[in-house]
């Protein structure tokens, strides 16, 4: 399993899940080359532990556990895994 980051994040990339990761498995972060044409921001299904921290940081409630997306955003599961598998 892992965390997911959908819709609401589309223009916000505020980037407060990503200090609050402690595997660094949110990306792009500020400062890399992609983060200013991302979309929005992406979790690592292969790094994620689960932890949790992520999602109340979240200011507009982006992410979810991947069984807790709610239905109109399932596609980003996929959103979320093809950013790394493209790497
Ligand atoms: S659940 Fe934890 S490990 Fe996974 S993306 Fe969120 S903060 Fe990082
Ligand atoms: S905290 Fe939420 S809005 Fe901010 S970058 Fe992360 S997922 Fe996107």
């Amino acid at each position: 399993m892992t965390y997911v980051i959908t819709q609401p994040c589309v223009g916000v990339k505020d980037a407060s899940c990503v200090d609050v990761c402690p595997v660094d498995c949110i990306h792009p972060a500020q400062g890399e080359s992609d983060f200013e044409s991302a979309e929005l921001l992406y979790i690592n299904p292969e790094e994620c532990i689960d932890c949790g921290a992520c999602e109340p940081a979240c200011p507009v409630s982006a992410i979810f556990e991947e069984s807790a997306v709610p239905a109109q955003w399932k596609e980003y599961i996929k959103i979320n895994a093809d950013y790394y598998a493209e790497k």
